[in-house]
């Protein structure tokens, strides 16, 4: 059994939906919050959202529901 260090956490969230946002793919950001990931939004806008922010329902949407986190309203922006 292969085992790769600080992947064995992170959970497959790809295909769920959690709110507004669904997971689109696993992105490769080293960040204390634990594993990102890119969701697409309803509105089609794409962001990058922590598994801690999904998991806990923190953020459920790009910000065009409503703005809980500033850091990842700007990330949106860049993506955009
Ligand atoms: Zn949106």
């Amino acid at each position: 059994m292969a085992k790769e260090k600080g992947l064995e956490k992170i959970k497959n969230l790809i295909g769920q939906q959690f709110g507004n946002l669904l997971v689109l793919s696993y992105v490769d950001i080293q960040e204390k919050q634990g594993s990102h990931w890119l969701c697409k939004c309803k509105c089609n806008k794409k962001i990058i959202v922590s598994y801690k922010n999904l998991t806990q329902g923190k953020t459920t949407s790009c910000g065009c529901a409503n703005i809980k986190s500033k850091g990842e309203q700007k990330i949106a922006e860049i993506l955009n």
